[in-house]
This record gives structure tokens, sequence and C-alpha cells, in this order.
């Protein structure tokens, strides 16, 4: 049976910057599964179907196929055969994978492909529901968060080194806007496995994040 580490978390508390190291460590494969959201949601934006307009949504979610693959040990997304991870990183493509994950269409579509790659492959999959619904067996289980303000500020300094135009204030107001479409929204909303371990990076280097994961995996590994 593969083993599989499950992370979950909100926006920017360093999930897919810590599972990537976790991965490279183990050698696992590394699933973003973000990144599988928000190439529907790109598909949906260049179609210029609304968020809102859900008959719209389900009808085009049988023309979407989206497949990743692993080069150089990043993650590719493809969607209907198009390498898109030059396409998704926005923040107009990552709220709208946010207002279009509330549909159950989306969600199992995605949950599917990502069920089917856990069952065969040692991997590691961050994402808001890979505990509590897309891996409820994961042998390690782990929620990361950190406070608004830490992750806001985290934000700030990665678009400054960027040399983008950004604002600390309005960061932190997205931020508490996505947390709360994504814990509150009907199906497979974010929250901690109960047998999730809780980790609060707010006061941890990714260092330190990084090595206590592994450490649960040796932990797990000897049993
Ligand atoms: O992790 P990332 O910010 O790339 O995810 C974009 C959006 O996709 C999230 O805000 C969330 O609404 C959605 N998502 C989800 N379930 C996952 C992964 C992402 O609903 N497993």
């Amino acid at each position: 049976m593969a083993f599989n580490i499950a992370i979950d978390g909100p926006a920017g508390a360093g999930k897919s910057t810590i599972a990537k190291k976790v991965a490279k460590e183990l050698s696992y494969i590394y699933v973003d599964t973000g990144a599988m959201y928000r190439a529907m949601a790109l598909f949906f934006l260049r179609e210029g179907i609304a968020a809102e307009d859900e008959t719209a949504i389900i009808q085009a979610c049988d023309r979407i196929n989206v497949t990743l693959s692993n080069e150089n040990a990043e993650q590719q997304v493809f969607l209907n055969g198009e390498n898109v991870n030059g396409w998704i990183r926005t923040e107009e493509v990552g709220t709208m994978a946010s207002r279009i994950s509330i549909y159950g269409k989306v969600r199992e579509k995605l949950t599917q492909l990502q069920r089917e790659m856990a069952c065969t492959t040692d991997l590691i999959m961050d994402g808001r529901d890979i505990g509590t619904c897309v891996l409820p067996k994961a042998q390690i289980k782990i929620y990361l968060t950190a406070s608004v303000e830490t992750r806001g500020k985290r934000r700030f300094l990665e678009l400054q080194a960027k040399g983008e135009d950004c604002e600390l204030e309005k960061i932190c107001e997205d931020i508490r806007k996505r947390d709360e479409q994504d814990m509150n929204r009907e199906i497979s909303p974010l929250r901690q496995a109960e047998d999730a371990v809780l980790i609060d990076s707010s006061c941890l280097t990714i260092e330190e994040v990084v090595e206590k994961i592994l450490e649960l995996v040796r932990r797990c590994s000897s049993h």
C-alpha cells in the first residue's frame, strides 16, 4: 500500500513550500491540488463563464481534462493537453478557484483523480480537504496554519521581492476573504481532520516545520 501524507490548511500557510521540501527528502511525489482547481478556474475564465453560473459550470466540466506530470521535480499541470503552469498563479485565478471549488461536480472530478494517484504512489498531497475527504486513510495528516498577519506579511514580502506593487492591508483582507469562503462552503469545507496534527507555523521557520513532519514520518514508519 502506498504511503500518503496529507497537508491541509488556509491560503498562505506555507503548505506548498514545506510539502515540496518534505517530498524531496523522502523522494516522494508532491501533488499540489490547489493547482488543479486553478486549472479548472482558468478554463472558466477563458470561456467567460461566471462563477455564479452553476448550470454552465456543471455543463462545462465534461469538456475539461486536468492532468499532472512531474518534470525536473516540479509539478506540471495540463488543461486539455496544454501546460498551464505559467497561467494559474495570478490572484484572479486564485479567487476564481476558490469560488468554483464550492460545486460538487468540480470537486468530484478532481477528487477522483487525486485518489487514483494516491492509491499507487507514495506521495505528499496538499490542499483544503485532503485529510478530511480525499484521503481519509492517509498515514499522516497535518493541518498547517498561521495567523492572518503572518501569512499576509509573508505574501507581501514575496510580492515585494518580485518588484510587484502591493499593500499589506489589502493582502490581509484578501486572505481573510479566502479563508471565509474556504471554511464556510457546504461541500468539503477547510477544517482540521480529527486525527490531523496541528502545526502553527507563525513562529516556526520552514526548516523547523519540515523537521517536525519528517519526525512524524520516522515515528510512523518505525511502528
Ligand atoms: O492552494 P491554492 O491557493 O492554490 O488553492 C486555490 C483554491 O482552490 C483554494 O482557495 C480553495 O478554494 C480551492 N481548493 C480546494 N480544495 C483543495 C485545494 C484547493 O477547494 N484540495
